[in-house]
Protein backbone atom coordinates (compact mmCIF):
# COMPACT_ATOMS: atom_id res chain seq x y z
CA UNK A 1 0.00 0.00 0.00
CA UNK A 2 1.65 3.54 -0.73
CA UNK A 3 0.54 6.39 1.31
CA UNK A 4 0.77 10.01 -0.09
CA UNK A 5 0.34 13.06 2.15
CA UNK A 6 -2.42 15.29 1.18
CA UNK A 7 -0.45 18.49 -0.36
CA UNK A 8 1.09 15.23 -2.89
CA UNK A 9 -2.40 13.82 -3.35
CA UNK A 10 -3.58 17.87 -4.37
CA UNK A 11 -0.44 18.18 -6.38
CA UNK A 12 -0.43 14.72 -8.17
CA UNK A 13 -4.56 15.81 -8.65
CA UNK A 14 -3.77 19.39 -10.87
CA UNK A 15 -0.68 17.39 -12.49
CA UNK A 16 -3.28 14.69 -14.06
CA UNK A 17 -5.73 17.44 -14.53
CA UNK A 18 -3.01 19.32 -16.73
CA UNK A 19 -2.63 16.33 -19.11
CA UNK A 20 -6.50 15.44 -19.29
CA UNK A 21 -7.78 18.83 -19.07
CA UNK A 22 -4.85 21.24 -20.39
CA UNK A 23 -4.76 23.94 -17.81
CA UNK A 24 -3.37 27.08 -18.75
CA UNK A 25 -3.25 30.70 -17.92
CA UNK A 26 -4.96 33.27 -19.78
CA UNK A 27 -4.76 37.12 -20.77
CA UNK A 28 -7.75 39.10 -19.58
CA UNK A 29 -9.00 42.45 -21.27
CA UNK A 30 -7.63 44.57 -18.48
CA UNK A 31 -4.53 43.83 -20.58
CA UNK A 32 -6.13 45.69 -23.52
CA UNK A 33 -4.92 49.26 -24.44
CA UNK A 34 -2.12 48.63 -21.63
CA UNK A 35 0.08 45.76 -23.59
CA UNK A 36 2.72 46.55 -21.12
CA UNK A 37 4.56 43.24 -22.24
CA UNK A 38 6.66 42.73 -19.62
CA UNK A 39 5.28 39.40 -19.18
CA UNK A 40 6.59 38.07 -22.70
CA UNK A 41 10.33 38.34 -21.56
CA UNK A 42 10.14 35.71 -18.60
CA UNK A 43 8.32 33.05 -20.42
CA UNK A 44 9.92 30.10 -20.80
CA UNK A 45 8.26 28.65 -23.79
CA UNK A 46 7.37 31.96 -26.09
CA UNK A 47 2.99 31.34 -25.88
CA UNK A 48 2.24 35.26 -25.99
CA UNK A 49 1.08 36.53 -29.06
CA UNK A 50 0.51 39.99 -29.68
CA UNK A 51 -2.99 42.34 -31.46
CA UNK A 52 -2.95 45.65 -31.89
CA UNK A 53 -3.55 46.48 -28.06
CA UNK A 54 -4.24 42.98 -26.48
CA UNK A 55 -1.77 39.79 -26.14
CA UNK A 56 -3.09 36.41 -25.30
CA UNK A 57 -1.71 33.09 -23.81
CA UNK A 58 -1.53 30.02 -26.70
CA UNK A 59 -3.04 26.99 -24.20
CA UNK A 60 -1.68 24.21 -26.84
CA UNK A 61 1.85 26.48 -25.30
CA UNK A 62 1.88 27.63 -21.65
CA UNK A 63 3.00 24.48 -19.60
CA UNK A 64 1.04 26.15 -16.44
CA UNK A 65 4.09 27.30 -14.50
CA UNK A 66 2.88 31.37 -13.43
CA UNK A 67 5.98 32.80 -13.80
CA UNK A 68 4.66 35.13 -15.89
CA UNK A 69 1.87 36.69 -13.18
CA UNK A 70 3.28 38.65 -10.93
CA UNK A 71 5.27 40.54 -13.50
CA UNK A 72 2.00 41.70 -14.85
CA UNK A 73 1.57 45.58 -13.47
CA UNK A 74 -2.30 45.21 -13.80
CA UNK A 75 -2.67 42.05 -12.90
CA UNK A 76 -4.55 41.14 -16.31
CA UNK A 77 -2.96 37.26 -16.08
CA UNK A 78 -5.11 34.63 -14.47
CA UNK A 79 -5.49 30.79 -14.28
CA UNK A 80 -8.46 29.33 -16.27
CA UNK A 81 -9.03 27.62 -13.06
CA UNK A 82 -10.30 31.01 -12.06
CA UNK A 83 -14.15 31.81 -11.39
CA UNK A 84 -13.54 34.73 -13.83
CA UNK A 85 -11.53 33.21 -16.28
CA UNK A 86 -13.95 31.30 -18.18
CA UNK A 87 -14.76 34.47 -20.54
CA UNK A 88 -11.03 34.69 -21.89
CA UNK A 89 -10.51 30.62 -22.47
CA UNK A 90 -11.94 30.88 -25.59
CA UNK A 91 -10.30 34.25 -26.62
CA UNK A 92 -6.85 33.60 -25.96
CA UNK A 93 -7.09 30.00 -27.68
CA UNK A 94 -8.78 31.85 -30.89
CA UNK A 95 -6.68 34.68 -31.19
CA UNK A 96 -3.55 32.72 -30.30
CA UNK A 97 -4.18 31.35 -33.60
CA UNK A 98 -4.30 34.47 -35.62
CA UNK A 99 -2.00 36.92 -33.97
CA UNK A 100 2.38 36.59 -34.16
CA UNK A 101 4.14 35.45 -31.42
CA UNK A 102 6.12 38.41 -29.32
CA UNK A 103 9.46 37.70 -27.23
CA UNK A 104 10.36 40.67 -26.60
CA UNK A 105 9.00 43.69 -24.83
CA UNK A 106 8.53 46.99 -26.04
CA UNK A 107 7.32 50.95 -24.77
CA UNK A 108 3.79 50.39 -23.92
CA UNK A 109 1.52 52.31 -25.48
CA UNK A 110 1.44 56.49 -24.85
CA UNK A 111 -2.11 55.93 -22.78
CA UNK A 112 -1.67 52.85 -21.35
CA UNK A 113 -1.51 54.15 -17.80
CA UNK A 114 -4.68 55.71 -18.47
CA UNK A 115 -6.52 52.84 -19.20
CA UNK A 116 -4.68 50.10 -16.78
CA UNK A 117 -7.43 51.33 -14.14
CA UNK A 118 -10.64 50.59 -16.41
CA UNK A 119 -12.64 47.73 -16.35
CA UNK A 120 -14.57 46.10 -18.98
CA UNK A 121 -12.26 47.07 -21.92
CA UNK A 122 -13.57 44.07 -24.59
CA UNK A 123 -15.54 46.31 -26.57
CA UNK A 124 -11.95 47.72 -27.26
CA UNK A 125 -10.56 45.31 -28.42
CA UNK A 126 -9.07 45.27 -32.08
CA UNK A 127 -9.03 41.62 -33.31
CA UNK A 128 -7.69 42.41 -37.02
CA UNK A 129 -3.71 43.21 -37.02
CA UNK A 130 -3.14 46.21 -38.77
CA UNK A 131 -0.59 45.57 -42.17
S1 LIG B 1 2.29 42.38 -18.71
FE1 LIG B 1 0.06 42.22 -18.48
S2 LIG B 1 -0.74 44.08 -19.42
FE2 LIG B 1 1.34 43.82 -20.06
S3 LIG B 1 1.20 42.77 -22.01
FE3 LIG B 1 1.51 41.23 -20.47
S4 LIG B 1 -0.55 40.63 -19.95
FE4 LIG B 1 -0.77 42.53 -21.02
S1 LIG C 1 2.19 30.42 -17.22
FE1 LIG C 1 4.35 30.05 -17.84
S2 LIG C 1 4.21 29.11 -19.84
FE2 LIG C 1 2.19 30.02 -19.43
S3 LIG C 1 2.29 32.06 -20.36
FE3 LIG C 1 2.94 32.30 -18.23
S4 LIG C 1 5.19 32.11 -18.25
FE4 LIG C 1 4.41 31.31 -20.22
Amino acid sequence: MIYVTEPEFRSLAMGYLKRVIGMTYVVTDACIRCKYTDCVEVCPVDCFHEGNNMLVIDPEVCIDCGVCVPFCPIKAIIPDTDPDASPWVELNQRLSQKWPVIRQKKPAPFDADEWKDKPNKLSFLEETLEN
